[in-house]
């Protein structure tokens, strides 16, 4: 009997695919999108309803000619990419270049494991059209902006540069979050502590008011008063709560909180992230059980649990923690609107198999990466940590100070999985009672002073993105791998800077595109895009309302742009004229303001000396593909290079697409 063709992405799905259904499937890797829209021409014909000609991408030429080889003698031809947009659309371009006379089936599942792979093979259906076409939509639409925008950059910065539809908005949020941080007044504030004591335990409590007034101390006059004022007071307790406080466990993850949580816990990148959680999805051996599917798929927004997860975890809750861990009811947690609920939250296979008993066989980023889903799993299943809270009010006179502790009172999920904020806790109060006095250690007055908020991080970019509607779990990771690439962002010590080439183009940007830089606008578009999934909108449509808008911009940008011209001091060398600023794709530099005429140019430098003995040139900023770095004027006869300038520390942020 002929062999059914199964057509999914990578070899790693296909080997653990292959496993599951035996000897009468053949299982073959595309190598992901087979067809894509041409790299030297726009390949969207507007004036035809936006149809955008996608090619057989070169590299894949080979691996086409093979499956069509093999569909040939195929019954049927399963496809199995991933359940999502682009998967449906891998899956509709390959069907587009096989023979139509073929029996095509659709298997949508969200993790490899037999029972799942089983479950969908025994009930095939057909491509979903709204997904294709919603994904269509999305490529067209940052075509066109990717396409028609860079050479305005071109043209008013340097050759090279290339603007995004959501890229440059991310961009734009970083930009602006680094222009509120610059603009930033900080305010000195005091605080004053009181260390107090009974018998032999000590804690600080913190001066909250005077006369019943909120306490505002602005300067460390103002607190040397107060602290000499409270000389010789007696403290004593005015008021003792009781209270306990619930902690609830978190919903499992989705690719959002799974980005955040890797970043926060592992210091991993997002990009890193999905890389390592792909593996964990598409199958690992574990030895001679072979490939196995350890987890669900990675690109989801639904908080969603199969029901069969739900039972599996829920009795080894009961197993391994007793059923007071245990709630009676499943914890059921809500999706945001338009998640889609066919999806699942990323969670373990199988809670079966604990962490522990893969380490063996995963790399050290898989096995970490599989404990932290694990464990968030596991937690959102169990009860609520609770904690015995104290608060003290103490009184000296009109002061009025505060102090409290908290104990747990029982573990719930905080049994699995570490809380960020419980390490915040603070320890507990000694026993206190109403009425009585305490004995004043010291008075701590300390100075503070007000905080900018703080620059983004992957983690809290990708929670903004999510927050304003401008991300999908597809999107995320390329975003900022995408600006961090593009040299617009350097991610420094975890945190994302603006480049000063990042400030120019987002300026540019936002002064002749308002609408598409606009972050409710871009909002509004993943909307629409969504709208298309759902069948309710017409991917043309969406298209075409935007483009209409969007070519009046583009042709008044195009009549007034021009190339901007910053006049120096600085003398040329050769012919006695003023220098100017130009860009280039690796920075700024000096050219003569009679170019082409003249051709005479030079770096700006750090204006830092070369370390190197003898050498008279400077340190100028170069970039790699490896990052920035720090070489000399004087190469190549000196090839001094640094990672950093001597007085300052700026890390790499490439280091991983170099
Ligand atoms: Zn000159
Ligand atoms: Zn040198």
């Amino acid at each position: 009997m002929a062999k059914s063709l199964v057509i999914v992405e990578s070899p790693a799905k296909a080997k653990t695919i292959s496993k599951i259904l035996g000897k009468d499937f053949e299982v073959v890797p595309s190598m992901g999108h087979i067809v894509d829209l041409p790299r030297t021409r726009m390949g969207v014909d507007i004036e035809n309803n936006f149809k955008p000609n996608f090619i057989v991408v070169s590299k894949r030429k080979k691996i086409l000619s093979q499956i069509k080889a093999q569909a040939k003698k195929a019954k049927k031809i399963y496809l199995a990419t991933d359940p999502d947009r682009e998967g449906e659309a891998i899956a509709w371009n390959i069907k587009e270049k096989l023979n139509a006379n073929k029996e095509y089936l659709r298997v949508v599942f969200h993790e490899i494991t037999v029972s799942a792979i089983k479950e969908s093979f025994a009930h095939p259906a057909n491509l979903d059209q709204n997904k294709v076409n919603a994904q269509t939509g999305r490529r067209v639409l940052d075509r066109l902006v990717g396409y028609l925008l860079s050479p305005l950059l071109w043209r008013k910065i340097t050759g090279g540069l290339s603007a995004g539809r959501v890229q440059s908005v991310a961009v734009r949020l970083v930009v602006e979050r680094e222009r509120e941080i610059q603009k930033f007044v900080p305010q000195e504030y005091w605080e004053i502590g009181a260390e107090l004591k009974k018998i032999t335990s000590q804690f600080v409590a913190k001066l909250e008011k005077i006369d019943g007034q909120k306490v505002e101390i602005k300067n460390q006059g103002e607190a040397q008063q107060i602290v000499e004022d409270l000389n010789g007071k007696q403290f004593v307790v005015s008021e003792i709560k009781e209270a306990e406080k619930k902690r609830n466990p978190y919903p499992p993850f989705i690719t959002s909180t799974l980005q955040q949580d890797a970043f926060y816990k592992l210091r991993f990148s997002s990009s890193r992230t999905m890389l390592v959680a792909q593996q964990l999805y598409e199958g690992v051996e574990l030895g001679k059980e072979g490939a196995v599917g350890l987890i669900t798929y990675m690109r989801t927004d639904s908080v969603n649990v199969a029901s069969s997860a739900l039972s599996e975890v829920r009795n080894f809750i009961n197993d391994k923690f007793g059923k007071e861990y245990l709630p009676d009811q499943p914890n059921i947690y809500k999706s945001k609107k338009r998640a889609q609920e066919a999806h699942e939250a990323i969670r373990p296979a199988s809670v079966s198999r604990i962490p522990g008993s893969l380490k063996e066989f995963l790399t050290s980023e898989q096995f970490k990466l599989y404990t932290l889903i694990y464990n968030r799993f596991v937690a959102s299943q169990m009860k609520p940590a609770i904690y015995a809270v104290t608060s003290a009010d103490i009184k000296a006179d009109k002061y009025l100070f505060k102090a409290s502790g908290s104990k747990p009172a029982f573990k719930g999920f905080t049994a699995i999985y570490e809380d960020q904020e419980e390490k915040e806790e603070k320890s507990a109060l000694p026993l206190l009672e109403k009425n009585e006095a305490l004995e004043l250690v010291k008075l701590i007055p300390s100075q503070h002073f007000t905080k900018p908020p703080p620059r983004f991080s992957e983690a809290t970019l990708v929670k903004t993105l999510e927050e304003e509607g401008i991300g999908r779990p597809s999107t995320y990771a390329p975003i900022i791998q995408t600006i961090i690439y593009r040299d617009y962002v350097r991610r420094i010590k975890g945190y994302l800077h603006p480049t000063e080439l990042g400030f120019k183009v987002n300026d540019l940007l936002v002064g002749y595109f308002a609408e598409v830089m606009d972050v409710r606008f871009t909002a509004n578009m993943e909307e629409e895009l969504d709208e298309i999934e759902e069948g309710r909108l017409e991917w043309m449509k969406v298209v075409n309302d935007f483009y209409g808008p969007f070519k009046g911009s583009l042709d008044y940008a195009n009549e007034t742009i021009q190339k901007e011209v910053i006049t120096t001091d600085e003398i040329c060398a050769q012919c006695g004229k003023p220098m100017v600023v130009k860009w280039s794709r690796k920075g700024k530099f000096l050219s003569c303001s009679d170019f082409p005429n003249c051709r005479y140019a030079k770096a700006i430098t750090t204006g830092i000396k070369c370390p190197q003995e003898g050498c008279p040139g400077e340190l100028i900023e170069r970039r790699s593909r490896r990052g920035p770095f720090y070489g000399c004027t004087g190469y190549p006869k000196c090839t001094y290079t640094a990672k950093t300038l001597p007085d300052k520390e700026a890390e790499s942020g490439r280091q991983e697409n170099g």
